[in-house]
């Protein structure tokens, strides 16, 4: 799903989009000549693996994701923003929330998950 920059309204608009059963959804709006901020969630199931046993299994993912699409490189410096926040960078003057959605997945794959046979170890583990 790709959607002109300059066409991003002021208003926030809503978006969802989904792609192998995970989904990018929430609302969208220009910020700037040339930022777009984006407050979305991310919902669905992520095929990973149990960082502690290795096995595969799905993680079933609900994160809040803000991040502002920048259209070209911006100078954040002289932009009036949170410097802690996901800057996206297109260049070719369209947003392309498959592309956002897949790099996303890839940082939420990246963390370490245990699955629900080693995180039933970690409970059983605590002492009172
Ligand atoms: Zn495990």
């Amino acid at each position: 799903m790709k959607i002109e920059f300059r066409k991003v309204p002021l208003q926030p608009k809503e978006f969802e989009f989904e792609d192998n059963s995970v989904k990018i959804l929430g609302t969208f709006c220009k910020i700037s000549q040339r930022l777009v901020e984006c407050d979305a969630k991310i919902k669905g199931v992520i095929k990973t693996s149990c960082y502690k046993c290795g096995s595969d299994f799905d993680y079933n993912c609900d994160e809040d994701v803000n991040f502002l699409v920048s259209n070209g490189i911006t100078n954040i410096e002289n932009e009036d923003k949170n410097l802690d926040q996901i800057i996206v960078e297109i260049e070719d003057g369209f947003i392309d929330f498959k592309e956002i959605l897949d790099s996303e997945i890839e940082s939420i794959k990246s963390e370490y998950y245990t699955c629900h046979n080693c995180n039933e170890d970690s409970i059983v583990n605590i002492e009172y």
